[in-house]
């Protein structure tokens, strides 16, 4: 990754890549390969790399101002307009522990799985269990989504870095022209406003699983394949079954 390797240096307590780890995880939840853009995406990680921004409002992506919305993007998975936490599309929301259910503060960071260096198992994947935190912040229609619904995404969506009511995001559109905006929300407890830090549910299974897979973004690059550690309070997008 070149703009993550940069940006990410800092924080290498949180964040890790792991390509090698991907075969593990199991392969392949889409059945396409090269698709177009999606296929780029997953290639190289760049999506943007004139640094352009797409200015885009609520009522692209959403009816009214009734929130969360039931997004389908063309190809099976169905997005969440918002964040957890979140009563608007532009908002980062809540950040999250991976397998608390609770939101946490900047000031309340004792994880109820564990820590850095170890963490108690809770599950491969967490999405719909009682660990899920979408299933319990909105209710059982809803889940986190896997590492394989990530990857779906990268894979069948064309992307833009895009500014939505002042906030900056990643604008997703499915291959029928919907779309999600992914506000760059950053971490707590390090708080990196100008990316993104979404959970899956999948847990990374190398060093003791003290992380899961996350989708990471700015303005210029995804890195789908990068895990953080699970002690870290991320955004949640949730999707619906
Ligand atoms: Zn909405």
């Amino acid at each position: 990754m070149k703009t993550f390797s940069f940006n990410f240096a800092a924080i290498a307590t949180l964040t890790i890549a792991l390509a090698a780890g991907l075969a593990a995880c199991g392969d392949d939840d889409s059945g396409g390969n090269g698709n177009g853009n999606g296929g780029d995406v997953e290639k190289d990680g760049t999506y943007n790399p004139n640094g352009e921004i797409t200015r885009i409002d609520v009522a692209d992506i959403c009816p009214d101002a009734n929130h969360p919305h039931v997004i389908d993007l063309g190809f099976g998975t169905k997005w969440a307009c918002c964040n957890l936490g979140a009563s608007r599309p532009e908002q980062g929301g809540d950040y999250f522990a991976w397998g608390e259910t609770e939101p946490r503060t900047v000031d309340d960071y004792a994880y109820k799985y564990g820590d850095l260096t170890e963490c108690q198992y809770i599950g491969d994947d967490i999405s719909g269990t009682q660990y899920d935190a979408a299933k319990a912040q909105w209710g059982a229609q809803w889940c986190m989504p896997s590492l394989a619904e990530y990857r779906l995404l990268l894979r069948r969506c064309t992307f833009a870095a895009a500014l939505m009511e002042g906030e900056m995001g990643l604008l997703a559109t499915g291959t029928n022209g919907k779309k999600i905006f992914l506000p760059m929300a950053g971490t707590l407890p390090f708080s990196y406003p100008g990316e993104g830090w979404y959970w899956t549910s999948t847990v990374n299974d190398h060093e003791n699983g003290t992380r899961a897979y996350v989708l990471a973004f700015d303005a210029m690059e995804t890195d789908w394949h990068v895990g953080a550690y699970r002690v870290n309070g991320l955004t949640i997008r949730a999707i619906s079954k």
